[in-house]
């Protein structure tokens, strides 16, 4: 089969690979229909990730048909259309009984706190992904659901990470009627996040990005008040001055790692890779957000410390709530949202491009050109 190859930093290249098999009685194997690339997708391609092989195949992101199954695999049949969350998980351990599935116990021999994710590095398990035109998907009787039959592949695949994430971060900042919110990010994660805070009571919603592009998205999708850094001196300073003074309820970090904003924020961690990430965004959410309020950390960080401005968290009294998104927990009130015409989660794709030029969709993705905000990967034999 065709996959994308992961041949160091930077390097993107489609190979021929072997199908994948089953190898345990319940995987199943999926003929991807389409699969995204995911913000967090650059962070292996620059290399910020641990022990990410040489070889492997990333994409955690992914829609298809079911094409063979294991014998203990009772949901799922062949021919079955699927949408694969991002996490692998159990469902059965201590943390899948109390909801944690991205914190799954019996998934990932390498890491204690996050659990697997498909072509993700082997930090994160070490699961070849579905930027490929096949995908080995295990636990296939516990992530995987059979995609509603009103929703198209486009939105599903939207639904396995991005639009759970957003609406997760929303969820993690406890939103009550009226809030002022502040997202800094206006990639897909942000943008959806900003569109959820509406859905979960916001008054006011505010976006932070240097991009212009993603800015305008984030006024006509998201119909949020937008704001650029780089106009300002300090964007702090400017969101106290545009909130009473006294800054907003809730303020979501939906950059993450490889926030822009700080030069040495982003060398250190980017660049030296001494930080598991620049917290830039998160040093933001914590300043800007009113004593007493809550940050909602969604934004991918890396396993190492980060430099955050902890003391000032502690002395506000914030509540800092933060995990990787258990997908399928979101999907019951998200599908009631899509399927009412509250929420379009395509409308943020702008980019569809064919598996043998993923290379160009990530230098696309990587260097934000051509208005890029959410690429697509359309497999061959989708
Ligand atoms: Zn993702
Ligand atoms: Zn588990």
């Amino acid at each position: 089969m065709r996959a994308m190859v992961y041949r160091g930093p930077y390097k993107i290249r489609v190979e021929e690979k072997d199908v994948p098999r089953i190898e345990h009685p319940n995987d199943a194997v999926v003929r991807v229909t389409r699969a995204a690339i995911c913000g967090s997708d650059l962070h292996l391609y620059h290399g910020m990730m641990p022990d990410t092989r040489v070889g492997t195949t990333f994409g955690h992101e992914f829609v298809g048909v079911v094409e063979e199954v294991g014998p203990s695999v009772r949901t799922l049949s062949p021919g079955d259309r699927v949408m694969v969350p991002f996490n692998i998980y159990c469902g059965s351990c201590w943390f899948c009984a109390r909801g944690l599935y991205s914190n799954c116990h019996n998934v990932n021999p390498n890491a204690t706190a996050v659990g697997a994710i498909y072509g993700y590095s082997h930090t994160c398990g070490g699961y070849d992904g579905g930027q490929a035109e096949f995908v080995r998907v295990p636990f296939a009787d516990v992530g995987p659901t059979v995609v509603p039959e009103w929703m198209d592949d486009e939105d599903a695949v939207l639904l396995t990470d991005a639009l759970a994430t957003g609406y997760f971060g929303a969820q993690l900042g406890d939103i009550v009627e009226g809030d002022v919110v502040v997202v800094f990010g206006a990639g897909p994660v942000g943008l959806y996040a900003a569109k959820s805070a509406w859905l979960m009571g916001a008054g006011r919603v505010i976006v932070i990005d240097h991009l212009e592009y993603r800015l305008e998205k984030a006024r006509t999708f998201a119909h949020a008040e937008t704001y650029n850094f780089v106009e300002h001196d300090d964007i702090v300073v400017h969101l106290k001055r545009i909130t009473d003074h006294l800054g907003a309820d809730v303020a979501i970090d939906a950059a993450g790692a490889e926030a822009d904003g700080s030069f040495m924020q982003h060398v250190t961690a980017a660049k030296l890779k001494l930080q598991g990430g620049s917290p830039i965004a998160l040093n933001w959410a914590i300043d800007a957000v009113r004593k007493g309020g809550t940050v909602s950390v969604i934004g991918a960080y890396g396993p190492m410390f980060s430099a955050v401005k902890f003391g000032d968290a502690l002395n506000k009294g914030l509540t800092l709530r933060m995990n990787q998104c258990p997908v399928k927990r979101q999907w019951p009130r998200l599908f009631e949202h899509i399927r009412n015409g509250y929420l379009k989660p395509s409308d943020i794709v702008t980019h569809r491009i064919p598996l043998e030029h993923i290379n160009e969709a990530y230098h696309i993705f990587s260097a934000k050109l051509d208005g890029c905000i959410k690429p697509l990967i359309v497999p061959n034999a989708a």
